[in-house]
């Protein structure tokens, strides 16, 4: 705060304001332009049966070839990518590729991340469905990963969604679960496949510092249970952490300890071996 002296706290309150303006126009522009030249695709990371160990599918994630700045993880644009709308077209691009390697990886399923506005836009499960034809993906292989948000701002929107989506056996995990605002009461109504338990909860695992991470992961794998659904430990790093999910009767585990995401070629190795 060195350089505030001389200056009024407004003036310089107003500068960094403009600073980030510029900095998120000028990032929007980019944005624009990568989504011209296709720079993004997606990176594979397997998701495994806590039981047997097994690779049973693997979760698309979005990265951004930077020309500068290399492989950009979404963290760095994706709320300038919401606030614009741009996220979806960038989202089409991402599937695209995930699909044509989900045709030709033969093993398990794909999960892909779906933003609650491009959820609940127009021709979204036609357009799905359109593009797993093109790419000749099995639509049964297909997961998607939306958030409580989707779910609760046009509920029955999204039970229209949820249920064209099944029918054609496409099935929907709720991300990041316990983090959104858990409307408990109606999460029964809607066709859910799977929780996945918010990486957060998983890294106090264990942990003396965080003793309330076990209740509520307990918590979160009782309702999974009362909901006779699956459920995914998200962000695992330790085998302690395995051990535990697995004990409290998660069926399912992604995170660094089973493998971090990977472009297209070394993942597909991997799934052959
Ligand atoms: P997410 O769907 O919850 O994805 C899990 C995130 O945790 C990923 O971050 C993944 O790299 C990271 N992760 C996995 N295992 C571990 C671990 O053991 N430890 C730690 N610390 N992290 C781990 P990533 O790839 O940066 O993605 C961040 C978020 O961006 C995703 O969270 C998802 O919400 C969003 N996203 C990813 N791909 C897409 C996409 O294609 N479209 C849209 N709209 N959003 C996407
Ligand atoms: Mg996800
Ligand atoms: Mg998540
Ligand atoms: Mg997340």
């Amino acid at each position: 705060r060195a350089k505030a002296s001389g200056r009024d706290r407004s003036e310089l309150f107003d500068e960094e304001m403009r600073a980030e303006a510029t900095r998120l126009l000028d990032l929007e522009a980019d944005l624009r332009r990568a989504i011209l030249a296709d720079d993004f695709e997606p990176w594979f990371q397997p998701i495994v049966d806590l039981a047997t160990g097994q690779v049973v599918g693997h979760e698309a994630l979005l990265r951004w070839n930077h020309e500068l700045r290399g492989p950009l993880p979404p963290g760095e644009f994706i709320g300038v990518g919401e606030d614009s709308g741009l996220i979806e077209q960038v989202d089409w691009l991402v599937y695209r590729r995930a699909f044509e390697w989900m045709a030709r990886h033969r093993e398990g399923y794909v999960s892909i991340n779906v933003s609650p506005r491009h959820f609940r836009s127009d021709n979204f499960a036609e357009r799905l469905l359109q593009m797993l034809a093109d790419a000749g993906a099995e639509p049964a292989r297909l997961r998607i990963e939306i958030t409580e948000v989707a779910l609760l701002d046009d509920a029955p929107r999204a039970l229209r969604m949820l249920k064209t989506l099944r029918s054609r056996g496409i099935f929907a995990l709720l991300d990041d679960f316990g983090t959104g605002f858990s409307a408990l009461s109606y999460l029964h109504r809607f066709p859910i496949h799977a929780l996945k338990i918010d990486q957060s909860f998983v890294a106090g695992l264990g942990d003396d510092l965080h003793p309330e991470s076990l209740a509520l992961v307990r918590a979160i794998l009782a309702l999974a249970g009362t909901l006779g659904i699956d459920s995914v430990g998200e962000g695992v790093e330790t085998e302690a952490q395995a051990a535990i999910l697995r004990q409290l009767g998660c069926t399912m585990g992604q995170g660094f300890l089973f493998g971090r995401p990977m472009p297209a070629p070394a993942a597909e190795r991997r799934g052959a071996a």
